[in-house]
């Protein structure tokens, strides 16, 4: 189809991922050498489908024939509304993920947790090291045993980047001096490790 096809992605930040100066480079490099377009600070703020346009703010408009969107990131209601979720996410300890109310313990998306003047991405695998942290913080609890917890920020994401070749960006946020993002691949190496990783969490959590 590429031939065939224009794709554009657009995106509000001045790179793929602000946190990442490195990987974002490369994302770049590989998104242009398969004359996919990147539009930079192009923030969409709304969708005209009677006209299938885009508008974006402080840009002209867009059209487009298929419109493939991520809705705008937010905390459900019942959050924003409790005292724990201040201005919308809720701040957590970083080391033990336990929010301002004693054994109240806040994991995944709806969580604040600053990285300079970054935070931890939204991003499944930080979800689900965060759930093995609090596990085992109330299990230190619960049988006064004291095995260390320490949330690091620290997960894999991966990137398809078609044709059987797989990307993986390692992260690790708050276990070293400095942030770590790195990007390895793409290469065909990484493909049974994602559908190992799928198999994996398929088997674990839809049983
Ligand atoms: C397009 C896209 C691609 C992504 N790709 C990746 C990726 O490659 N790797 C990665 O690691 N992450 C990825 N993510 C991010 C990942 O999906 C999220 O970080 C992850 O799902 C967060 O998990 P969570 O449990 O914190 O929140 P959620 O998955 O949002 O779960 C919260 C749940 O709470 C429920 N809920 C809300 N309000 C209430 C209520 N009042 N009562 C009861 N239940 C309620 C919701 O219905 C929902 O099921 C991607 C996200 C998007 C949008």
């Amino acid at each position: 189809m590429q031939d065939t096809i224009e794709l554009i992605i657009l995106i509000p930040e001045p790179v793929p991922l602000p946190i990442a100066q490195e990987a974002s480079v490369e994302i770049e490099r590989r998104l242009a050498a398969r004359d996919i377009e990147l539009l930079k600070q192009h923030k969409v703020i709304e969708i005209k489908p009677d006209t299938k346009k885009a508008i974006i703010e402080a840009k002209d408009p867009l059209g487009y024939d298929l419109f493939v969107g991520v809705p705008i990131h937010k905390t459900p209601q019942v959050v924003r509304e409790s005292v724990l979720g201040q201005h919308g996410w809720i701040p957590v300890n970083k080391v033990n993920l336990e929010t301002s109310l004693e054994n109240v313990y806040a994991v995944g998306d709806v969580t604040k947790i600053p990285v300079g003047k970054f935070a931890v991405p939204k991003a499944g695998a930080f979800a689900e090291t965060g759930a093995r942290v609090v596990v085992n913080d109330i299990l230190n609890k619960i049988y006064s045993e004291n095995n260390p917890v320490k949330f690091e920020g620290m997960g894999s994401c991966y990137l398809e980047f078609g044709a059987g070749q797989v990307a993986k960006l390692n992260a690790n946020f708050l276990g070293k001096a400095q942030p770590e993002v790195r990007l390895d691949g793409p290469s065909a190496e990484f493909r049974p490790d994602k559908q190992n990783f799928e198999k994996d969490r398929i088997a674990k959590w839809f049983k």
